[in-house]
């Protein structure tokens, strides 16, 4: 700890980030700064910080493609939808799972294709040729196999260049199957500056062709959507657990331990409630344009959090037995969290955090490190906009550059005999006038302690050089940084697949990541990182007859 305190008094914020650009060439540096940002006080306004802009050619960002964020984050997740990756074999070798997402296919009958890599294999000749053909086989190869419900196309990078028209094939597919959706995804991984603009793609998509399919009516009292959630590490499962027990019914996550018929209902819950702001703030307005769906912000990342995400919900509802209920759960679950949160306390108290993952993670995760005492020094994003920085209100401020204007924005209007508004005006006015906030995101940066430094897009130099300069306890982001961390002797934990843990969200993840960040934290392992002549180099020796 002593040794921490030191190298922070050694190193200003602002001499970290001129240590940070100086590596830089000056067109390089002048860009990066922009995305480097010391957070100061500022008179009633958060500092602004330049996010979702394309990475200099030649830095190893951290970011993955479009494809990946369509194919891998939103539909990753859906077990009975058979994934086509359009492509070559390399990029279908990302269309086997690889998130560590669950799924609960244990129902009689249910289908789970979330084990498959199914890919067209495109070769030389289709390339020059045009790979329709080699996809309509594709897909009817897959329908006779499986018989699935839906089938989904996703394009990849040559896809694109060539111009095979994917959503061609698909509506030509559908209408011969009859009882079977087939719809394309137009995501070549340069479609955008990042995953962003795949998870963009893919709710445009499931929003227009699944979501508004089966208008059956669910049973259960106070129906929410869990919108932005993907079960990584059966996070779904603990926040589906809390709520089980809340006597709240989840109609539809999106979409972790999601199928497609929840995807075709969520169209009748009453209220949407949206974890990962970034990747699905789209669906969630859409949904309350064509059905009248209000939504809120929630947080299922830390105990505290959890607690008040629940009584959030209860509060829109306002019903007395669903508040007495939250209540009782909250009352039930908090003294073990309590308990383990205050022995692991006495051991993380005061070490420090590093977190540069995903485009809402950096933000929840640094409230369990709050619980346990630690300090965040620094964060950042991989593929958020400005508003996850600075909050939902900077929304009207943003520029909307040639990389945003290639993904599609759908026009969404209120359904003619389906819309519905779920409360009436006065109601939500009163919540309002309570401090109630819909369609609100508060971002990063006003959460975030004075004097700490926040980055967009960290690269793998600035990583290395970040962890040399502040050398944090421990260090938060995916599998491409995992090593090169630990050989620097910090732990890391990986926050996109959790390495093998989890579930970190509701009150047992909770429970569980207090206690794997002590045994990370505290591990004389990092210790031995170095060989003794490599922490001290001078040898002496002497020879036996002396
Ligand atoms: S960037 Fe293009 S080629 Fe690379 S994995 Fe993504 S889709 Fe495939």
């Amino acid at each position: 700890m002593a040794k921490t305190k030191h190298r922070l008094v050694k190193w200003e914020p602002t001499a970290i980030k001129e240590e940070l650009l100086s590596k830089y060439p000056p067109k390089v540096a002048r860009k990066r700064a922009k995305q480097i940002l010391i957070n100061e006080a500022q008179e009633n306004e958060t500092p602004e910080i330049q996010a979702n802009v394309r990475t200099i050619p030649g830095i190893i960002t951290m970011r993955g493609c479009t494809y990946a964020g369509c194919k891998g984050v939103i539909l990753g997740p859906t077990r009975d939808i058979v994934n086509i990756t359009h492509g070559p074999i390399g990029c279908g070798f990302y269309s086997w799972l690889t998130r560590r997402n669950q799924t609960d296919a244990t129902a009689e009958g249910a289908e789970n294709y979330m084990p498959y890599c199914f890919s067209t294999d495109m070769q030389d000749q289709d390339i020059i040729f045009g790979g329709e053909k080699k996809l309509e086989k594709a897909i009817q190869e897959a329908y006779d196999t499986f018989h699935p419900k839906a089938i989904a196309i996703f394009a990849t990078c040559p896809v694109g260049l060539i111009g095979d028209d994917i959503h061609a094939v698909a509506k030509k597919m559908k209408e011969k199957f009859g009882d079977c959706n087939v719809f394309a995804f137009s995501c070549e991984g340069y479609k955008g500056v990042s995953q962003s603009a795949g998870h963009h793609i893919a709710n445009n998509q499931i929003f227009k062709h699944v979501v508004g399919e089966n208008d059956a009516d669910k049973p259960g009292e106070y129906k929410i959507n869990l919108l932005g959630e993907y079960n990584i590490g059966g996070d779904g499962f603990e926040i589906d657990r809390i709520l089980k027990k809340c006597g709240i019914s989840n109609i539809a996550t999106f979409s972790g331990n999601s199928t497609y018929d929840q995807f075709a209902s969520a169209h009748v819950a009453d209220l949407n409630c949206v974890m990962c702001h970034r990747s699905i703030n789209y669906v969630a307005d859409m949904l309350e344009t064509k059905f009248g769906i209000p939504w809120i912000k929630v947080n299922f990342i830390g105990a505290e959090a959890t607690a008040k995400s629940l009584r959030k919900i209860a509060q829109y509802f306002g019903d007395k037995k669903l508040i007495e209920k939250v209540e009782a759960v909250i009352a039930e679950e908090m003294p073990l969290v309590d308990a383990v949160r205050d022995d692991v306390r006495t051991r993380t108290e005061g070490k420090t955090a590093m977190l540069f993952v995903g485009g809402s993670r950096a933000h929840h995760y640094q409230e369990l490190f709050a619980e346990i005492g630690m300090k965040t020094l620094s964060a950042g994003y991989e593929f958020a906009h400005r508003d996850d920085y600075e909050g939902r209100e900077v929304i009207p401020d943003l520029k909307v550059d040639a990389d945003s204007r290639n993904i599609e924005e759908i026009e969404v209007n209120a359904d003619p005999e389906r819309y519905s508004p779920r409360k009436p005006a006065e109601e939500i006015a009163k919540l309002e006038a309570a401090g109630y906030k819909f369609k609100h995101y508060d971002g990063m940066i006003p959460e975030m302690d004075k004097g700490t430094i926040v980055i967009d897009d960290l690269n793998q130099y600035e990583a290395e050089k970040l962890v040399e300069l502040l050398h944090p306890d421990i260090f938060c982001a995916g599998i491409k940084e995992k090593f090169s961390i630990q050989k620097l002797g910090v732990p890391m934990k990986q926050l996109h697949s959790y390495d093998s843990g989890g579930p970190y969200a509701g009150f047992s993840g909770a429970i569980n990541f207090y206690k794997e960040i002590d045994r990370l934290v505290n591990s004389r392992v990092w210790s031995y990182m170095k060989a003794p002549w490599q922490e001290n180099p001078e040898l002496s020796a002497t020879y036996v007859w002396e």
